[in-house]
């Protein structure tokens, strides 16, 4: 299995130095992410595409391609190591994994409480049993969709560590954190030197001196390479 993996980096790095296509770099990073997918028993076809907008983000059904979609961050796929591109997919798939089995559940709720709509003209006819189980749909789906909208922080720490759990390394999330920090850090100190008092004053709802980014749904860098580091500690005896 090693040696698939192997292969694969090799591919991705001769990728990366040579001026090949687009279409053919997606090719390959979509054979990693299925890879990676399989071994975290996601078992549905994922389609990968490249990300102009510096991040990456897992999404569900898009017209063009399909029901399950990541969009890698062109930028970091260029730069970045395999460690660090396979965390940040791991990452997205344990997005995918969750999204997809909530939206399951949140279709089938409320299949469930539209059907006895079919042959009841009004909720009130219903025999109680089907008037309990439109109710209990309805709540599911509104508290289905509530948490899938509320919950992103707590669920990027669990995709963070689904990732870490899947690699067996939490070192390619660490690293790129750390990275993003810096380059955060930097801007900052660029900013606060040579900026105008306006520039200042905007950077300073964005970004802490530190490089955490203030405005981003994931919980600050700082953070996430503190439980990183601790999943670390925990499972990586013999480092
Ligand atoms: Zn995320």
């Amino acid at each position: 299995m090693s040696s698939i993996v192997f292969s694969i980096v090799s591919e991705i790095r001769f990728l990366r130095n040579s001026l090949i296509s687009e279409r053919t770099l997606v090719d390959s990073l979509e054979k990693r992410v299925n890879a990676l997918a399989k071994k975290m028993n996601f078992n549905h076809k994922i389609n990968v595409k490249l990300s102009e907008r510096r991040q990456s983000y897992a999404q569900i059904y898009d017209p063009t391609t399909g029901w399950f979609n990541i969009a890698l961050d062109k930028n970091k796929v260029m730069r970045f190591g395999q460690g660090s591109i396979d965390f940040t997919i791991c990452h997205e798939i344990a997005h995918l994994k969750r999204t997809s089995k909530l939206g399951l559940g949140m279709t089938l709720s409320l299949f469930l409480s539209f059907v006895p709509k079919l042959f009841y003209p009004s909720f009130f006819l219903m025999p109680a049993f089907l008037q309990v189980v439109v109710t209990v749909s309805l709540i599911a789906t509104f508290f289905l969709i509530a948490y899938i909208n509320l919950g992103v922080k707590l669920n990027e720490k669990i995709a963070d560590l689904a990732a870490a759990d899947a690699l067996g390394s939490a070192r390619g999330g660490i690293f790129s954190f750390q990275k993003l920090l810096e380059h955060n850090k930097q801007y900052y100190d660029a900013i606060m030197k040579n900026g105008t008092e306006e520039e200042k004053i905007s950077l300073e709802k964005k970004v802490t001196p530190e490089g955490n980014a203030l405005n981003s749904t994931h919980p600050v860098l700082t953070e996430r390479i503190r439980y990183l580091k601790e999943w670390e500690r925990n499972h990586v005896r013999n480092s």
